[in-house]
């Protein structure tokens, strides 16, 4: 029993069975026992390793990205570079270091983090040295035309799950059987407007929602495009994805919060509806493995290979191509672009 299955019990016996999304937010984001904000989750000591953590070609490539939207910008003397969750702030120190092949791009940019863990804040400090601004959401961010970066952040927002019974929607519940913690149903259905087979289960994320609205709306009236990569579906269907991750192993997500890290797939369809509600325009999603090679992975992996040797090289490139390999993140994860309609489309979305 963790100090947060203390506390959750507690919760529930006080105020009755809780909401997925309630519980994922007590579990990851307590202010004082929550996953994330208690320690370091990534690499190999950690529990799960991220694509910036497998290889820093993936890095690289987003700041070709970026150098690449900052110039369809019209090169912005000054604009927010924004990173969301940045974990250890690999993918930036490799995006920046790429990025010095235009020196302008690197004294115009503006570096803005939003990171809630203390543990990973000064993780991120430590990799890039001074002149980032750290927030704790979008809403704190200076006004001007922004870059956003988010890899494996979406997938960390709060979700709520229903269950479908005799044609109606229950709301899956935490609730306590035995002392520990179990999952239910609630006892009233909900709405949803969906046809379902008994036993389907679909995801909501109005968290995630949320923010992707806001920070549409913030590149419609200020211009900018963001770069949003995630595991997960493109178009919307039932399914349970909510998954917990420790030690590199998936792990039961009620099992012990505070100590896995506790996330779901990206319904990318529903994204891509919050950011258009915002204003902000949303060309197709591409597969991470199409996007890597589109930027250019082959040419930059074969450079870098040839400066190592032996089992360095087998190594460089076997990580590389882990990233874009169908079977293991190419296609599972998405990459999203969405951009201010006052800002042309990104390269490489909708070039096909
Ligand atoms: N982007 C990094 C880390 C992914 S892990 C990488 O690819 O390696 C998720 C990141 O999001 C962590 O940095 C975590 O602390 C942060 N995070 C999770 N929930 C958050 C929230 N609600 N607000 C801001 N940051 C959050």
């Amino acid at each position: 029993m963790t100090p947060l299955s203390r506390l959750i019990r507690t919760m529930i016996e006080t105020d009755g069975p809780m909401g997925i999304d309630r519980f994922m937010t007590v579990a990851l984001a307590h202010p004082q026992h929550g996953y994330y904000i208690t320690r370091d989750p990534l690499g190999a000591a950690g529990d799960f390793t991220t694509a910036p953590e497998i290889s820093q070609v993936f890095g690289e490539l987003i700041g070709v990205w970026a150098v690449a939207q900052w110039q369809a910008m019209g090169e912005p003397q000054s604009f927010l570079l924004v990173e969301l969750g940045p974990g250890r702030g690999t993918l930036m120190a490799d995006l920046l270091r790429a990025a010095q092949v235009r020196p302008h791009f690197g004294k115009a940019a503006k570096l803005h983090l939003i990171e809630t863990s203390p543990v990973l804040r000064a993780a991120q400090a430590a990799r890039l040295g001074p002149g980032a601004t750290w927030h704790f959401s979008l809403e704190s961010l200076p006004a001007g035309p922004a870059l956003v970066i988010a890899n494996e952040f979406f997938d960390a927002l709060p979700i709520r799950q229903f269950e479908c019974r005799g044609g109606r929607w229950f709301e899956r519940l935490v609730g306590l059987q035995g002392g520990g913690l179990k999952l239910g149903l609630a006892a009233q259905p909900v709405k949803l407007g969906l046809s379902g087979q008994d036993g389907a289960v679909m995801e909501v994320a109005p968290e995630r929602e949320a923010v992707a609205e806001a920070l549409g709306d913030r590149l419609k009236a200020q211009g900018g495009a963001a770069l949003v990569i995630d595991y997960g579906h493109t178009v919307t269907a039932p399914g349970d994805t909510l998954q917990a991750v420790r030690a590199h192993g998936f792990a039961a997500v009620l099992e012990r919060p505070g100590e896995a890290d506790i996330t779901s797939h990206v319904d990318f369809e529903q994204l891509g509806h919050a950011f258009r509600r915002g204003g902000a325009v949303v060309p197709p999603v591409m597969r991470q493995g199409d996007f890597l090679t589109a930027m250019g992975l082959a040419a930059r992996v074969e450079r870098l290979a040839g400066q190592l040797q032996g089992g360095d090289r087998e190594n460089f490139v076997s990580a590389a191509r882990r990233l874009a390999e169908e079977a293991a993140m190419g296609a599972l994860f998405k990459v999203m672009t969405v951009h201010s309609p006052r800002t042309p489309a990104p390269y490489p979305f909708g070039v096909s």
